[in-house]
């Protein structure tokens, strides 16, 4: 080993352990551990340091590694995750033993369902003493415990096993579908003592660690011969086309096909909303008229009806469905031409199958859809425009709206419930894996863990648009933004509850309604306790002003926004989903 830190922490090892071998020919379990991460070009750790990691993490930092601490465990695992997700290596958090991993392992399960490469590091206590429940402090079996919920689950038990174990943990977490790997490290095996030169060779550098996936031959000619033939066709984009960083050629595909396409939320900005061929705008419509349906990196979940019923209309249809993963085909509705290979292969083979004289779409077809679209577009123009106080969902947007259209490299974070799906249909985006946000489970408590990791990971401004109730789940990482000075600027709609501020409580006693909070809560006052800026606003005007101000600090800043108290709606758009008392509501 060569760093001037890790001879330093041999040198220590040498003293502590007189009759060893000579310091400099050493290193233990913890170096080992560093030095495979940085040979796989992994440098950023999210983390929440004790026992039995924190030495762990100084020595990382020591070596040159960026280690962030958290306030909690899930939100250095969401800022895993999605830095993961924008940099297509694994996002690594790192947490102590049962009550942390536990707390990562819902960041964990969300990576795996959403996709993103992540690997959740928990340090364990002896094997021996858990495995016959012994009562060890914090004791847990971790590794079972985290297996269903994730990709993989690996377990090192020997310090010449951490190679090959990291080595286990990256490939998993970024072949094939990514997903979320758990890596077990008791704390034993942190001070396992071994040959400096024997560690050096047990290392492993992973080659292609995400290998192309090409697509077979017949099944894009299939493919290409289901969507030549449509009237009415739709690309739907998903985040794992977002993910796959094929931007160019997906581009290319769209406007070569000249099919209208829809993207999912967090492929907005894949092909910019302003794109003629966007029918982000006629979503019902193109989602329930088109006859041909090309998914590219996108499932047919609840995010999309599973496939069928009323959002999808009458008109039989056909899918094309670009995965990587085999067992995504026929998962809610028959697809007629599976295409499985990375988005980028795929996309590159049909293009080259279109050929020189691809025709166009059906022109009836695409100018129903634009035509739609148009309408729709200018029938919402003056709400965005309302200078209303207090301000509803509309006003405010509508000059963030503005702000991201100004600011086209910031990084939008979005969650709550009205404020998340308010802000997907009117903030346009304009550049791909710029709109981070709640992903396929719909989870609140992204914000602040995706927020710090999109400003450390890409350098960029962060605008971070966030109901009141969802903003209560991280809200104590502003210190983390604050610590760590990160160009971030979170707004807080805050219209007092959850949904709305307006419930009461029936019974007429001491309690508030379970949906609402303290009335006039003063969000800004959280940021400025730790340094950052703090403003408290009313009105459109005040808000854009403000926004403007903190995006131009590129200090951490908290926009306490106004809402109504009665503007937003029972679950945003997805109130169906509740289910239904006999007995009504008194
Ligand atoms: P959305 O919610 O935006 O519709 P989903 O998360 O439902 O997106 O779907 C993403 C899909 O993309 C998953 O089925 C996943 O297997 C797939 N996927 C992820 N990365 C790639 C890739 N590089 N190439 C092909 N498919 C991918
Ligand atoms: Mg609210």
């Amino acid at each position: 080993m060569s760093s001037k830190g890790s001879n330093a922490a041999i040198d220590t090892i040498a003293q502590e352990t007189h009759d060893g071998p000579e310091a400099g020919t050493l290193t233990d379990g913890f170096h080992l551990v560093i030095d495979a991460l940085k040979l796989n070009d992994i440098n950023t750790i999210y983390n929440v340091p004790g026992i039995p990691i924190t030495d762990l993490g100084r020595f990382m930092q020591e070596e040159g590694m960026r280690v962030l601490s958290f306030r909690h465990e899930q939100h250095a695992g969401y800022a895993a995750a999605i830095a993961g997700f924008l940099t297509k290596k694994p996002g690594v958090c790192m947490t102590v033993s049962a009550p942390g991993f536990l707390n990562g392992l819902t960041s964990l399960a969300h990576a795996t369902t959403n996709c993103f490469p992540m690997i959740l590091i928990s340090g364990s206590s002896e094997r021996e003493i858990v495995d016959l429940q012994q009562g060890d402090y914090e004791e847990m079996d971790q590794l079972a415990i985290a297996k269903p919920l994730c990709k993989a689950a690996y377990r090192i038990l020997h310090a010449e096993d951490i190679g090959i174990g990291i080595a286990r943990a990256i490939r998993a977490a970024v072949s094939g579908r990514p997903g979320g790997v758990y890596l077990d490290l008791p704390a034993k095996l942190l001070g396992q003592v071994m040959d400096a030169d024997a560690g050096e060779k047990s290392l492993v550098k992973v080659i292609d660690a995400a290998p192309a996936q090409i697509p077979a031959p017949a099944a894009v000619e299939r493919a290409l011969e289901v969507l030549k033939n449509a009237k009415r066709p739709l690309i739907i984009l998903g985040k794992g086309a977002a993910y796959a960083q094929a931007d160019d050629e997906i581009r290319a595909l769209v406007e070569k096909s000249g099919i209208p396409y829809l993207p999912m939320s967090m492929a907005k900005g894949l092909l910019p909303d302003t794109h003629p061929q966007s029918a982000g705008p006629a979503r019902s419509l193109a989602l329930k008229q088109s006859d041909v349906v090309m998914m590219i990196g996108a499932r047919l979940n609840w995010l999309l009806s599973h496939g069928k019923g009323k959002t999808w209309g009458d008109a039989p249809k056909k899918f094309i469905q670009i995965d990587i993963e085999p067992k995504e085909m026929d998962s809610n509705v028959e697809i007629a031409a599976p295409v499985v290979g990375d988005v980028g292969s795929c996309v590159q083979a049909l293009l080259a199958g279109m050929g020189e004289d691809w025709a166009a779409p059906p022109a009836e077809w695409t100018e129903a859809v634009y035509t739609k679209k148009n309408t729709n577009i200018e029938r919402m123009a003056p709400k965005l425009r309302n200078n209303n106080v207090p301000m509803d969902y509309q006003g405010a947007l509508g000059v963030l709206r503005t702000i991201i259209a100004e600011r086209p490299d910031a990084i939008l974070v979005n969650e709550g419930a009205n404020t998340l799906d308010f802000a997907r249909s009117i903030i346009d985006m304009y550049k791909p894996r710029k709109r981070l946000d709640v992903g396929t489970w719909g989870v609140m408590g992204i914000g602040m863990g995706q927020a710090i990791a999109a400003a450390v990971e890409t350098g960029h401004p962060v605008l971070a648009v966030e109901g009141d109730s969802a903003f209560g789940f991280s809200g104590m990482e502003v210190e983390t933004i604050c610590r760590y000075n990160l160009p971030v600027c979170v707004v807080v709609f805050n219209n007092g509850g959850i949904y709305r501020g307006t419930d009461v409580n029936p019974t007429g006693g001491p309690d508030v309604a379970p949906t609402v909070f303290v009335k006039d809560a003063r969000y800004d006052k959280m940021m400025e306790a730790f340094g950052g800026l703090g403003f408290h606003v009313t009105s459109p005007d005040d808000l854009k002003r403000a926004v403007n101000e903190a995006m131009d600090s590129g200090k951490p800043a908290l926009v306490n926004a106004v809402i109504d108290e009665n503007a937003g709606t029972e679950s945003g758009r997805i109130g169906n989903l509740n289910p239904q008392s006999v007995v009504s509501k008194k």
